[in-house]
Formats: structure tokens, C-alpha cells, sequence
């Protein structure tokens, strides 16, 4: 039986959340694995405080004792693996393997490169540029972060947040989503060990109370989310009273464009590992196919036959690849997309497209041949396992198909002539573009998007510059 963590952490004590209490399922089974209570508006209240009290002395303190702790947290999250991905499993419906062998190490890497980086920023040479002055730039941390997590990697979401923003020397306000706060609340455990009291801080409870108090917070000067697109619009209202920094990573739709010299053999294996991996609820899941005519019949059958042979199942059930729905709701609203799109006479779902009829929020893992442009399963981000396939006559088509999307978050080209996929690459209107692969991710490259999938960059150094301020310090010689 696993040790469910249940208080939240303020100034360094842990307490019960003194508001309405929230339960937390196990997607997997439907089962209530515990009831968190959320906090009350008076410990919102109480963390910012803490936070903005911490900061000054945080402030001062050197990138080389900051890198200190970071690596700290890291070997700290290395050695208790097993029980965090144990409550990520449970938590979010995860294969445990999945979790333990594929996040948990990218969680602790996030912490080690922002450890290595803030000891190695660079910036334009101090000098002379008016006679008789000095001029240098400074980058300091701008004080109290509101982070905002959403559910699908609750843990490495708080990475990617807490990294870059304790390593700039900010003091955190962090909110795990309220589906899934038990791998954070664990997390906070480590981290009253190693941080002083005040610098991190994390909270349990709902977006429209304990989310909506903390980033109106008058003491708070930037917010950070990753969550929905309307989401991000309530946190751009919310910021536009004090003109507080936002940090936007919101949804996405990744096209993937397929050209008829593609290795299909390494197409299929990538898109059934990329577009399905938990359970596609992943802004870069490779969701959206467009696939050149000549190839087009081939991938259809291939994708769908290796699609077809994912296994399904409990988060420790032997050779599980692939689990459940966040939720019944989320459940229903994926099931709704393909149910749409199985009316249409031009689309056929080729694999899949049912709910599963196990307990649990299963949905088949599916395809979906013969999508337009103008399908909504091509347009609105579905989150769940389910791949469009649509046609293309030349690479222009593909390319402005590609693009025409309210999301910028992720692409990928698939061809043998990588001048054709770095042309491709140089016109696609994405944060990222793979070619021949999709989804790989690196602490030391910038994770973020365009249009409605917001702005700011996670993990690399772009992330170090998006959670400080740049100043100039000038000195009459
Ligand atoms: P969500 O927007 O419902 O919730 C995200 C977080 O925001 C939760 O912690 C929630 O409590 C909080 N929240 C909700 N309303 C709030 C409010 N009014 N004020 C303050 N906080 C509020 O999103 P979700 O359903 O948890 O996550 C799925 C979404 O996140 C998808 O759209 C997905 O594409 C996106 N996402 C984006 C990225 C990325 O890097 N771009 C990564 C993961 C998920």
C-alpha cells in the first residue's frame, strides 16, 4: 500500500488544506483513492506571503548554492523513483513502467540542467558605449511565481516550472491540478528538506477558487500555466490589473507531414509511439497526419493495423503500453469527437474508435482515414488517442494545411531528402519541428509554442531568461 501524501506546504510547515475537499479517482478503475482538502483562500493568502517574504534573502543567495539544492532535489526525486511513479500511475491512470522508466528520469534532468545553467548564463560585454560610463547588464529574478500544472505529467510539469524559476532565484507558488496533486504533495516533502521555508510553496485545490485567488495575488509578478487555451485567457485577464508577467503554455494540434519517400516502416513505429503514449493527452501527441497521395493507402493500413495492436490496460498489468482517460467527463468528450467524425460518410475509423468496455476511462486507440481539412477531428485538439489521416497532392498543400491551425505548439516532417524537410521545417509556423521523429524533448532545447498555444519556453535557457528581467546598470567613470 503507498504512502498517500495529504498536506500542502507553506513557510516550510505542512498543514491540512482548510477548504473543500476534493477526490481524487483512479482513472484506471473509477475507484476514490483519497479526498485532498483544497486550501482555503487564507492559505492562498499565506503562500504568497511566505513566497514574497522568502525572496529578498533567496534573492541573494548564489547561483552555486542555488545549483546546490537543485541537484539535491534531483538525487532526492532519483532515490524515491519507485513511490513517485507509483503515485503517478495511480494518480493519472499511467502504465507504472512508463512512468518510472521514461519520466521520472527526464523529472530529475530538468533539475540537474537548470543546476548547470544558472552557473553558465551569458550576455552582452559591460563596457564603455557613452565615453566616461560603464554600462553591464544585470538579469535578476522578477519575486514571487504563481505556477499553475495541469494533469497529464503532473510531476514533470512542476519540474519544468519549479527549474528554471528557483534557479533564477524567484520563490514559487505552485499548484498541481486538483485531479492530480499527489505526486506534487509528495514532492513537497523533498522539498522542505532541502529549500529554506517561504521559497517554495505548494498549494492543492481547484482552478476557479485556490488557481483564480493565487494569480490575482497583488504580491505576485509572474503567473505561470500550462493548461487549456481558455485557461490562459482567464490568466492574461487576471494579469492585465498589475501587469504581471505571464508564461502561456497551452494546447496543441501537431500536424505531421508524411512525403512519399518517407520510411513508412519508422513512420508507423513513431506515430504509434508519439501519437498514443498516455493515452495521447499530450499538447505534442502527433495527432494529425497529413500523408502524400502515393504513400497514403500503406500508411492507412500499416498505422492502422500497429495501432490495433496496442495494448490496452491497468496502470501494472503485464505488458500494458497505453492506460485511461483522466476522467469520465474527459472520457466522453473524446468519445464525442469520434462518434462526430464516424457520421461523416467521407471518414473511416480504421482501428478503434470505441470507449472500451472495461472499468476505467479507456478509449480505444484509434484511427481515423479520410479527414478533410475542414473536419473538426482535423481542427479542435481531441487529447486522447485518436490520429486523423488526411490526403495531400504536393508539398505546398501540405505545408499550408500544416499551418492553418489556431495552435503553434509541435510539428514534424517525415522524408528520406532532409532538404526537403528543412525546407518544410523553415516555413512551418510551430515552437518545435521534428524531422523523421516527433516528441523528443531535451532539457536543453526550449519546449513552447505560437498563437493560441501561448508563449514562453520551458526547460533550456530560453526558460532561465523567461523567469528573470534583463537591466542595465550604467557607472559615470
Ligand atoms: P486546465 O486549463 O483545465 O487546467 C490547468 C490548470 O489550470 C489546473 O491546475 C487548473 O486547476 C488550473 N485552472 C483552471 N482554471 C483556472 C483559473 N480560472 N485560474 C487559475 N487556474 C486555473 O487544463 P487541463 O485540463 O488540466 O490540461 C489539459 C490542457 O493543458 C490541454 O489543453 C493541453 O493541451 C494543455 N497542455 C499544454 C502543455 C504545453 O506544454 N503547451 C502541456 C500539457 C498540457
Amino acid at each position: 500500500m503507498i504512502n498517500l501524501p495529504k498536506q500542502i506546504l507553506i513557510n516550510g510547515k505542512f498543514s491540512n488544506g482548510q477548504g473543500n475537499p476534493e477526490t481524487i479517482i483512479n482513472p484506471a478503475t473509477g475507484e476514490v483513492i483519497t479526498t485532498i482538502a483544497e486550501a482555503s483562500l487564507e492559505q492562498v493568502q499565506q503562500a504568497v506571503s511566505a513566497a514574497a517574504a522568502a525572496f529578498p534573502a533567496w534573492k541573494k543567495t548564489t547561483p552555486r548554492d542555488r545549483a546546490t539544492m537543485l541537484l539535491q532535489l534531483a538525487d532526492a526525486i532519483e532515490a524515491n523513483a519507485e513511490n513517485f511513479a507509483q503515485l503517478e500511475s495511480l494518480n493519472c491512470g499511467k502504465p507504472y513502467l512508463a512512468a518510472l522508466n521514461d519520466e521520472m528520469p527526464a523529472v530529475a534532468d530538468v533539475f540537474r540542467f537548470f543546476a548547470g545553467a544558472i552557473r553558465n548564463m551569458t550576455g552582452s560585454l559591460a563596457g564603455e558605449y557613452l565615453p566616461g560610463f560603464t554600462s553591464m547588464i544585470r538579469r535578476d529574478p522578477l519575486g514571487v511565481i504563481a505556477s499553475i500544472a495541469p494533469w497529464n505529467y503532473p510531476l514533470m510539469m512542476a519540474a519544468w516550472k519549479l527549474g528554471p524559476a528557483l534557479a533564477a532565484g524567484n520563490t514559487v507558488v505552485l499548484k498541481p491540478s486538483e485531479q492530480t496533486p499527489l505526486s506534487t504533495l509528495k514532492l513537497a516533502e523533498l522539498l522542505a528538506n532541502i529549500f529554506p521555508d517561504g521559497v517554495v510553496n505548494i498549494i492543492a485545490g481547484r482552478g476557479q477558487t485556490v488557481g483564480a485567488t493565487l494569480i490575482s495575488h497583488p504580491e505576485v509578478q509572474m503567473i505561470s500555466i500550462t493548461g487549456a487555451v481558455s485557461t490562459g485567457q482567464k490568466v492574461m485577464e487576471a494579469a492585465t490589473g498589475s501587469l504581471k508577467r505571464t508564461h502561456l503554455e497551452l494546447g496543441g494540434k501537431a500536424p505531421v507531414i508524411v512525403f512519399d519517400d518517407a520510411d513508412l516502416e519508422e513512420v508507423v513505429a513513431g506515430v504509434r509511439g508519439f501519437g498514443y503514449y498516455n493515452a495521447g493527452q499530450d499538447c505534442t501527441a502527433a495527432c494529425r497526419i497529413y500523408a502524400g497521395k502515393k504513400i497514403y493507402e500503406k500508411l492507412v493500413a500499416d498505422l492502422s493495423s500497429a495501432v490495433g495492436s496496442i495494448q490496452i490496460g491497468e496502470q501494472n498489468d503485464e505488458g500494458v503500453e497505453m492506460g485511461p482517460l483522466i476522467t469520465e467527463s474527459h472520457l466522453n468528450r473524446v468519445s464525442g469527437f469520434v462518434d462526430r467524425a464516424s457520421q461523416l460518410k467521407h471518414m473511416e475509423i480504421t482501428t478503434g474508435g470505441k470507449v472500451d468496455d472495461r472499468r476505467g476511462y479507456f478509449f480505444q486507440p484509434t484511427v481515423i482515414a479520410g479527414a478533410l481539412q475542414s473536419d473538426e477531428i482535423v481542427r479542435k485538439e481531441v487529447f486522447g488517442p485518436v490520429v486523423s489521416i488526411t490526403r495531400f497532392d504536393d508539398v505546398d498543400t501540405a505545408v499550408s494545411w500544416a499551418n492553418d491551425s489556431d495552435y503553434g505548439l509541435a510539428s514534424s516532417v517525415w522524408t528520406k531528402d532532409i532538404s526537403k524537410g528543412m525546407q518544410a521545417a523553415s516555413q512551418l509556423q510551430y515552437g518545435c519541428t521534428w524531422i523523421n521523429t516527433h516528441f523528443m524533448l531535451v532539457s536543453e532545447m526550449p519546449h513552447g509554442g505560437m498563437k493560441k498555444s501561448g508563449y514562453g519556453k520551458d526547460m533550456s535557457m530560453y526558460a532561465i531568461e523567461d523567469y528573470s528581467c534583463v537591466r542595465h546598470v550604467m557607472v559615470k567613470l
